[in-house]
């Protein structure tokens, strides 16, 4: 039997997967699962980070995660869908990785620190110790399946450091037992929100769902940032600074994007009509996504299963390395 190397990789139930999604991480998890052995997590415990008030919307929220994966082409039968909270090992690493990992080092990461600043109706000014410290629970997610490769978006990125430098520390202090992880970004490492915003979150409302609908489609291309300068049709406008350009670029033909942009510039092309191209070219871009959705929003149980089934498998895998971690550390009892 040939043992291919492993990506761990995955999302937190907050919400349907949207367009960023797509480009950022599920195109390049979709295309790396034949030459990896694949373990896409539902994180359901660090969505809990900050969402501890709502813990319904994290539970309503895990089966639409795991349709817009098979959804995208994420297949059973190459990778291992599983939920982080039926994974009580993860949570048992995470506990001996916190004695590895300074306070000041949580700190002083950005993306943290970017997320907490949205999030200060929730926390008010007091951080809690779990927000400050999903970082060292994602390393338990990815060390737990010894991944050598996270496809991830690029807000990821001060994390999977941080993942490096404890397993750095866990080999040297107890003995070489966890795998180094490698992030890999895609060609679109941080897509931007409709609203202009440096990041399309499902927690921010700047997001096209792959689910959504063709109307709601065109509701929010229409509602899209443009450039502000061009308000006739006639007016020469700044592709640069406008989202309909910048979605262009993902969803329609390149030598099309080109007469866009010209027409754009010279004034030639209105906005309504570049919007229209723009959600038309979306919508069929979705549609065999939403087809395959389709399937299982009908098919439940085959869902359930896929879930079940990929948490077992994912279990053996991450008890096994606790049990390597316990015996290193003299927790073999
Ligand atoms: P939340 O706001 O709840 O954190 P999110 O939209 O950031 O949601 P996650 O589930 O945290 O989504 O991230 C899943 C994966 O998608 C990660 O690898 C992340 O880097 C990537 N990702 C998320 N948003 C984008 C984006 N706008 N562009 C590129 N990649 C993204
Ligand atoms: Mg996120």
């Amino acid at each position: 039997m040939t043992t291919k190397p492993r990506i761990l990789t995955g999302d937190r139930p907050t919400g349907p997967l949207h367009i960023g999604h797509y480009f950022g991480a599920l195109k390049s998890r979709v295309e790396l699962q034949d030459k990896y052995e694949t373990f896409v997590i539902i994180a359901d415990v660090q969505a809990l980070t900050d969402n501890f008030l709502t813990p319904s919307n994290v539970r309503d929220n895990v089966k639409e995660v795991v349709m817009d994966n098979l959804a995208v082409g994420i297949d059973p039968q190459k990778s291992t869908i599983f939920i982080q909270s039926m994974i009580p090992e993860i949570a048992e690493l995470t506990v001996y990785y916190s004695n590895l990992v300074s306070i000041a080092r949580l700190e002083r990461n950005p993306t943290t620190k970017e997320e907490f600043k949205q999030k200060e109706k929730l926390f008010k000014k007091n951080i809690t110790y779990g927000f400050l410290g999903y970082p060292v629970s994602q390393a338990a997610d990815i060390t737990a399946f010894k991944a050598e490769l996270v496809p991830v978006g690029e807000d990821q990125l001060p994390h999977i450091e941080l993942a490096r430098e404890i397993v750095r520390k866990f080999n040297e202090i107890y003995g070489q037992i966890l795998v180094e992880p490698k992030a890999q970004v895609g060609n679109f490492p941080r897509v931007k929100g409709l609203d202009g915003n440096s990041k399309m979150g499902k927690s921010l409302n700047n997001a096209i769902y792959l689910s959504d609908s063709p109307e709601i489609i065109r509701q929010k291309v229409k509602m899209a940032y443009t450039d502000p300068l061009k308000i006739r049709l006639t007016d020469p406008g700044h592709p640069a600074d406008c989202m309909v350009f910048y979605y262009h670029k993902m969803f329609t033909d390149p030598k099309d994007v080109k007469i866009v942009e010209s027409e754009c510039k010279a004034g030639s092309r209105g906005c309504v009509a570049c919007k229209n191209q723009l959600a038309d070219n979306i919508i069929k871009f979705l549609a065999p996504i939403q087809e395959k959705r389709h399937y299982y929003e009908t098919h439940p149980e085959i869902v359930d299963k896929i879930i079940m089934e990929g948490t077992a498998k994912a279990r053996k895998v991450a008890a096994e390395t606790l049990r390597q971690v316990k015996e290193k550390m003299f927790l073999n009892y």
